[in-house]
Formats: C-alpha cells, sequence, structure tokens
C-alpha cells in the first residue's frame, strides 16, 4: 500500500516549474522565494507552483515536507491543504471491529446501533513517527464509539474504513486529555464514544455532529467519492 516513490518522481505528477519568481515568502520557511531553500545544503533555487491550487514553494522546502511524512506518494498544500494523491496518515498498527447492538442512541429511537471498536496496543514507533526507535503507550483501549445504525450512520462507518485503513484515524502525540506523550490520540476525526447520554460532549444528541465528521473525513480526503470505486 504504501509507495516509496522520491520526493522528485512524486512531486512531478503535482507540480509545475515556476519561471518567473515573484517576490514573496515560501510559505514553508518564509525566506524569500527567489532567495532559495534554506532546507538544503546545495543552494536549490527552483521554485515549484502546485497544480491545482498554484500555490508556490522552495522545492527543497516541498521535499523536505515530504519526507517528514508518511511518504506515501501524496502530498497535501500546507497553505490551503488541497490534498494531491491519496493522503495517509502514521496510524500505529491495531484492529477495527464493528457490530450492532440493539438498544437505540438518544435522539434515534427507531434504529439501532452500530459499535465501533478500535484497539491498538503499545508497540515502537517507526520510522514514519516523531521519536523513532522510542516505544509508545496507548491508554483507554478498546475504544468503543457510536453510530446509528441508520442511512447516514452506514454511510459514515464506512468512510471510517477507509480512514481507517489510510491510518488517518489515530497517530502518535502528546494527548491534550492526560498530557502524556508519545501516546496513541486521536487524529482530527471525531468518534462518539459516550453511549445514552452526552456529558463529555462526546455523546448523543448533537445535531451537528453527521455533518462535522463528513467535513473532518473529507479533510482528510475521505469523501462519498471513496466509495464509488
Ligand atoms: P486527546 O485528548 O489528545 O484529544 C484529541 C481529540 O480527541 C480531540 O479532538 C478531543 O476532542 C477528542 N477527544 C478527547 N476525549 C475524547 C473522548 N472521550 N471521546 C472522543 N473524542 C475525544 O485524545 P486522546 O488522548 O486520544 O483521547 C482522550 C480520551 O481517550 C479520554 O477521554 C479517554 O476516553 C481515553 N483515554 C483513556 C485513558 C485511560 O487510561 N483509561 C487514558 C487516556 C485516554
Ligand atoms: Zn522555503
Ligand atoms: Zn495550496
Amino acid at each position: 500500500l504504501i509507495r516509496v516513490d522520491s520526493p522528485d518522481d512524486v512531486m512531478k505528477k503535482y507540480v509545475t516549474k515556476v519561471k518567473k519568481i515573484p517576490d514573496e515568502e515560501c510559505p514553508i520557511c518564509y525566506e524569500k522565494l527567489a532567495d532559495g531553500s534554506h532546507y538544503t545544503e546545495d543552494t536549490d533555487d527552483i521554485v515549484l507552483k502546485l497544480s491545482k491550487c498554484g500555490h508556490l514553494f522552495h522545492r527543497g522546502c516541498l521535499h523536505a515536507m515530504y519526507s517528514c511524512g508518511p511518504k506515501d506518494g501524496s502530498i497535501q498544500c500546507p497553505t490551503c491543504k488541497t490534498i494531491y494523491g491519496v493522503k495517509h496518515g502514521n496510524q500505529p498498527p491495531g484492529r477495527m471491529d464493528y457490530h450492532i447492538i440493539p438498544p437505540s442512541l438518544q435522539g434515534f429511537p427507531e434504529c439501532s446501533t452500530i459499535r465501533i471498536i478500535y484497539d491498538i496496543p503499545p508497540g515502537t514507533q517507526g520510522a514514519e513517527h516523531p521519536n523513532p526507535g522510542k516505544r509508545y503507550s496507548a491508554r483507554g483501549f478498546p475504544r468503543h464509539c457510536y453510530l446509528p445504525d441508520n442511512e447516514i450512520g452506514r454511510k459514515i462507518l464506512k468512510l471510517l474504513i477507509i480512514a481507517w485503513e489510510r491510518r488517518l484515524l489515530f497517530t502518535i502525540g502528546t494527548s491534550a486529555t492526560t498530557s502524556e506523550s508519545s501516546t496513541v490520540v486521536w487524529n482530527e476525526i471525531h468518534h462518539k464514544t459516550e453511549f445514552g447520554s452526552n456529558v463529555t460532549g462526546h455523546g448523543f444528541p448533537d445535531p451537528n455532529y453527521f455533518d462535522n465528521v463528513l467535513s473532518e473525513l473529507a479533510s482528510q480526503g475521505v469523501t462519498e467519492d471513496c466509495l464509488k470505486d
């Protein structure tokens, strides 16, 4: 699944070289575009333009950004978040399971409930993580999450499965809840982990939840279009 193309091979699908360099800063290093990248040893003065959004960067800076990520053949514009290729994350290994349970969620008395179970054990960080070779912890697993078993709930489940396969649902970082570092944390795609009430804000009712999670999925490149192929 993970491709190992060089940054040059990846980039050439998404960029064009800029001949007339404008008097602007590179959004990655904040140096003038005309002055060359400070992230590369050779004084690389090539400026690249991303094809869809048109934003400009030092070639060296785009290469450095790609090399810091999951190196999956995709890049995301750091300025406007436009995604080129299929974005993957660095979610550590684990399991995603789901099943139907009979009780209803608040606000959905007519249907049963999808329960998703994520189980991620602790492990050792890989090259794609902040501190390769260092251990990471994994707290509060298995984590249980809920969706109504109706049309919108089933659609969100399908998109979450794609996001799981692309390693987008969790990452390794510092937990905002516990302040623990080098631990498995949620990665910007919200889940409902509270059943039957909404004391934590991570339960139902939440009239905006479906729109919110769909837009969080879309900002990681996971949209209804992904369900067609
Ligand atoms: P975090 O606290 O770094 O927050 C990352 C994102 O997850 C934020 O957007 C936040 O809104 C969301 N989030 C926080 N708590 C959530 C919850 N209970 N349900 C759904 N989303 C939540 O992320 P984290 O450290 O991965 O998650 C914290 C949650 O994980 C805790 O509330 C708890 O449920 C669980 N946890 C349990 C233990 C334990 O020892 N039992 C330890 C750490 C975390
Ligand atoms: Zn730069
Ligand atoms: Zn852009």
